[in-house]
């Protein structure tokens, strides 16, 4: 018989002893902190970890974001990690940082142990999106010091997949590779999966005939409707996922592609209302997730503020797991704007492009202030050369069909093919001009 879940005990517990073993873990991982971090001896002094007893208290304890991991890492403790490390330092054997798109790069130390544990976390996602024994898996990437490809390499190979790493080639190169070894799945950001469809059909080969069955995408917030574009074009499965480089992979999308399921007990996961961060969101509404790793000692991280927004959804799912459903992953709060008083959130351009006009290739969202006004403007750029006609009926299509899905009036800048840079790993194609 199909062995359905990854750990079955784990993965259909009730509720409340989900609850009960992660607040046991989560006592655990404070006094350790306290112990062995510098970062947390601070941050917890006057807490006793035995008086954490409800969800309510987890909120009497303080968020940790990424500026606060930045100023212990230049902090007095040894070494690279500073206040961050809470192992001895000869014990770390694996190096990862952040991208550092936002800042300072922050160092991710693990230890043999800890890294095995994000591994096994990110089994549950493989498996829960249909990852098994027989699939043959492609890395189209280098993975570098990013954590998550390497997450996903190791993973699959615990569940018994066989690992194909492509990052010393082009994307022609891969395409061949991909053919050559008739790989069966693969992991990718959604850009790129995107990108290497076009580059194959440039290349006179339909992706669908490549042989991809399923895809694990990573790196990126997905819209529903990139989600099925990347289905129709590669005619695979096409899985989300949500996860960071200090918490780990946390939540996944089972085959019911549903939502996604927070990977319990490993994560203590609290959804907060965005205005004051201090209460849990209910079903349906949305808040940025708040995530604790239970358990890895090398890094201690307690209440990281993720500033991934997401929406909570109904907790029970068709395929029989128990865990919390996150609903949507709406973006990050840093990219969410009010604009003119309303508030904007750039994925919700990409899901009407991508829905309503696959004619557009490439687009970007530039947002400035003219005066005393914020205005927001989409520059597109059509798959082909258009007459006049065609770029006039384009733009009252747009600006109708962005009104209302966003409540705001944009500029509609169509642009001849060619002009706008071009994404391969992630994209960045919003532009928030009034910051600079
Ligand atoms: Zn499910």
């Amino acid at each position: 018989m199909e062995r359905k879940y990854w750990n079955p005990v784990l993965e259909t517990l009730p509720r409340e002893r989900l609850w009960e073993l992660e607040l046991k873990n989560f006592r655990k991982l404070l006094s350790y902190a306290k112990d062995h971090s510098a970062l947390y001896r601070e941050k917890l002094k006057g807490v006793d970890p035995k008086e954490i007893r409800t969800r309510e208290d987890l909120r009497q304890l303080p968020l940790t974001d990424k500026e606060d991991l930045r100023r212990a890492q230049e902090g007095a403790g040894r070494g690279l990690y500073g206040d961050l490390l809470g192992v001895p330092w000869e014990d770390v054997t694996t190096f990862r940082q952040t991208s550092g798109t936002t800042g300072r790069p922050v160092y991710v130390p693990e230890t043999y142990e800890s890294w095995q544990w994000r591994v096994e976390a990110w089994c549950h996602i493989l498996w829960m999106a249909g990852f098994r024994e027989a699939d043959r898996v492609f890395m189209p990437f280098g993975y570098n010091v990013y954590v998550a490809f390497w997450e996903g390499h190791y993973a699959a190979e615990k569940i018994g997949c066989e690992v194909v790493p492509g990052g010393a080639l082009d994307t022609k190169g891969r395409i061949d590779k991909m053919r050559e070894v008739s790989a069966t799945a693969m992991m990718s950001t959604p850009t790129y999966g995107l990108h290497m469809a076009e580059e194959a059909q440039k290349m006179g080969i339909d992706p669908k005939e490549i042989g991809i069955r399923r895809i694990l995408c990573a790196g990126e917030p997905m819209p529903g409707a990139t989600r099925r574009l990347l289905e129709e074009v590669w005619g695979a499965e096409v899985h989300d996922h949500i996860g960071g480089t200090e918490p780990c992979g946390w939540a996944g999308m089972c085959q019911q592609r549903d939502g996604l399921h927070v990977i319990e007990p490993f994560f203590l996961v609290e959804i907060l209302d965005r205005e004051t961060m201090s209460r849990e969101v209910g079903e349906g509404e949305e808040g940025v997730a708040v995530v604790t790793p239970l358990g890895r000692r090398s890094f201690p991280l307690i209440r990281f503020n993720t500033k991934d927004v997401v929406v909570r959804g109904k907790d029970g799912c068709a395929c029989g797991r128990t865990s919390m459903m996150i609903r949507q992953v709406l973006g990050r709060a840093d990219d969410l704007v009010k604009v003119r008083g309303v508030l904007f959130n750039p994925v919700s351009v990409e899901e009407v492009l991508r829905e309503e006009f696959p004619e557009v290739r490439e687009y970007e969202v530039l947002l400035e202030r003219k005066g005393a006004m914020d205005e927001i403007t989409l520059r597109v750029e059509p798959e082909q050369e258009m007459g006049k006609e065609y770029h006039l009926a384009l733009r009252g299509r747009l600006i109708e069909r962005l009104k209302m899905k966003t409540n705001l009036r944009f500029e509609i800048e169509v642009l001849p093919p060619g002009t706008l840079p071009r994404y391969t790993l992630k994209a960045k194609r919003f532009k928030d001009l009034r910051r600079s």
